[in-house]
């Protein structure tokens, strides 16, 4: 399984928002968000190839309750399924955090999965060249359908504009999901663009009963590897 991290640290967004977790970040995926914050698991994936029990040995070397796999896009990782179950049996509580464009059946206590709005497509990064995959993989809704209807979930959206905001209300409403699980979050990797951005966006989430997480991570430690 190709790795780019595995560390110890502080959930920074969603409804586990402050727990003490180990993640585990698998490298690579089938998006190229514009904006995306770990391009070393994205665009240019760096990694190691690890054996799942070496994985687990440093998963189990923190002494924590929760595991969360995060990428890149952890559902189209090879032996995920196995992972995952190795973890439960283990005891661990499992996180993933996913984009919802691919269902496999994995082990899992929250499926955190961030559809990605239209904010996302790259059409100016590297030619454009990645945004008609991404335009066309983007939305599944069948797999959106299905990982809500198998998993506890949280539906997180990143927000840049009070735009987007229609975008986010047809989803939820054609998925038929709980707005109590859906979680909004500002696009930003500085304290500074997410102070601003977090103002509207609270607004935002009163009115329409959605929830709003910080990205507490990047106030605490910034915008870098291992946190
Ligand atoms: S889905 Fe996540 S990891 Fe993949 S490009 Fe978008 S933000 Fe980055």
């Amino acid at each position: 399984m190709k790795i780019s991290e595995i560390f110890y640290s502080i959930q920074g967004e969603g409804m586990l928002l402050g727990t003490p977790s180990v993640f585990v970040r698998t490298s690579g995926c089938n998006l190229r968000c514009h904006w995306c914050d770990t391009p070393y698991a994205s665009w240019k994936p760096e990694g190691e190839d690890l054996y799942l029990g070496s994985i687990l040995a440093e998963v189990r070397r923190y002494w924590a309750d929760y595991v969360v796999i995060t990428g890149g896009e952890p559902m189209i990782v090879k032996d995920m399924v196995r992972f995952t179950q190795q973890l439960k049996t283990l005891g661990f509580h499992i996180t993933i955090e996913t984009a919802g464009t691919v269902f496999e059946p994995v082990d899992c206590d929250l499926m955190s999965i961030s559809p990605k709005l239209s904010n996302s497509t790259p059409t100016t990064i590297e030619g454009g060249r990645w945004a008609a995959q991404h335009e066309r993989l983007r939305i599944q809704p069948e797999v959106l359908k299905k990982l809500i209807s198998a998993y506890p979930y949280q539906l997180k959206f990143v927000v840049e504009e009070p735009g987007d905001i229609a975008e986010i209300r047809s989803l939820v409403d054609d998925l038929n999901a709980d707005r109590r699980r859906v979680v909004l979050m500002a696009e930003g990797t500085d304290s500074e663009t997410l102070h601003e951005r977090s103002l509207w966006l609270a607004d935002i989430c009163r009115e329409e009963k959605y929830r709003f997480t910080p990205r507490l991570h990047i106030d605490l430690y910034g915008n870098r590897r291992g946190v």
